[in-house]
């Protein structure tokens, strides 16, 4: 499923999607885990043979899950597929006429008939449309056949009682499945179009306006960060000479390999033009020494459509506590303009004081 956030290789994966949805499937796995616990409870000391088994199984699933999330060693959607799964499970074995379950059969469907339409709710916020609905149709059918077996063949067949619950619950789960899909491509939608509204068309990457809400992110969870700011020079030239289209296939390029060399934890935006902002985490200053010489190397090397030997301008500032981010972004453009005026295709840091005072320190 293309949700923001849930993919490595996205880049507005640090978006804050992905943390809320983290929070919500930890809440939601407390909350499962509680409802288990506290229905063996309610039921003890004669729980149903199926809860018995069922329910600390289900617990184990749920408790797993969330530590494999925790350490990230699984995805936070497999993680909740995972889940739906095991509730699925769990909700259709209800369905079945369980000798013992209450006391005799009652001529109507299980309690579990309530967890339907979240079953089919939950599916479509972790699929896709289509998967949504064939996995909706699948959980239907099969609730669908079980309730048939126990009209027909079951121990309280042919009770009108139970005809009259098995289609309220059927005609429910139609609807449900149906406004569900409804909602899910109206989802759909403004997903992509929040999407396009923070991407880049032509780079791909994270545009100014996502760049200035991670910085209004970091600024207000108090996280120190540095900008790398880089303007390329002689852009208009590349354009003059050789095109536009091989202009813009050079801002691909240089997009492509900001990527390539963020370190994690870091967003490459396309500021503006051919201007790009990198938000990095504070790194050593030797490790920061090395991003920038092997991206002005990659640049350099790099050859698009006959243009080569590309060049830019690089502006640093490391951000202090409490400082605006308008403001680190404005030393780390003052001190792009100065590694400019110094003659290009250089590296400025900005004074680390509150003044914002454009220092000396060029790396050449
Ligand atoms: P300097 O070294 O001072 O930065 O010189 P420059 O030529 O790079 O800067 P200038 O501001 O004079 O020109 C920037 C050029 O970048 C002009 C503009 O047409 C071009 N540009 C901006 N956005 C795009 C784009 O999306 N595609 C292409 N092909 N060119 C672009
Ligand atoms: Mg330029
Ligand atoms: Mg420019």
């Amino acid at each position: 499923m293309s949700q923001p956030g849930s993919d490595p290789a996205d880049p507005l994966a640090w978006d804050h999607t992905a943390r809320t949805q983290r929070r919500m499937f930890g809440q939601l796995a407390w909350v499962g885990t509680l409802a288990c616990l506290g229905t063996l409870a309610f039921q003890w000391p004669s729980p149903t043979p199926r809860d018995l088994i069922a329910l600390p199984l289900l617990t184990a699933l749920l408790l797993g899950l969330l530590l494999c999330v925790r350490r990230r060693w699984i995805g936070l959607i497999p993680a909740a597929r995972g889940a739906l799964l095991g509730l699925t499970v769990y909700f259709l074995v209800g369905l079945w006429p369980w000798p013992g379950s209450g006391g005799g059969y009652l001529s109507l469907l299980s309690e579990s008939t309530y967890w339907f339409p979240v079953l089919y709710a939950g599916a479509y916020l972790l699929f896709a449309p289509r998967e949504a609905l064939q996995w909706s149709a699948v959980t239907y059918l099969l609730a669908l056949a079980i309730c048939l077996y126990r009209l027909f063949w079951g121990p309280e067949a042919r009770s009108v009682d139970l005809a009259a619950s098995v289609m309220q619950f059927q005609i429910v789960g139609l609807i449900m499945i149906l406004m569900q899909a409804t909602f899910g491509a109206q989802r759909g939608q403004l997903l992509a179009a929040r999407q396009a509204a923070r991407q880049d068309p032509l780079t791909g990457l994270a545009n100014r306006r996502a760049g200035e809400e991670r910085l209004a992110e970091l600024a207000h969870a108090g996280r120190p960060f540095i900008l790398v700011v880089f303007d390329l020079d002689h852009f208009k030239a590349v354009n003059d000479t050789h095109g536009h289209a091989v202009g813009d296939r050079v801002l691909q390029m240089t997009a492509r390999l900001s990527r390539e060399l963020l370190p994690p934890g870091g967003v490459a935006t396309r500021w503006g033009g051919e201007e790009f902002l990198l938000i990095l985490p504070p790194l050593e200053p030797g490790a920061l020494r090395t991003l920038l010489a092997a991206l002005r190397t990659r640049l350099a090397q790099e050859r698009v459509d006959g243009v080569r030997g590309v060049t830019a301008s690089f502006g640093v500032a490391v951000s202090m506590p409490g400082e605006a981010p308008e403001r680190v972004v404005a030393r780390a453009d003052a001190a792009m303009y100065a590694a400019k005026a110094h003659g290009r295709d250089g590296v400025q840091h900005a004074e680390p004081s509150p003044a914002g005072q454009v220092g000396a320190g060029l790396d050449a």
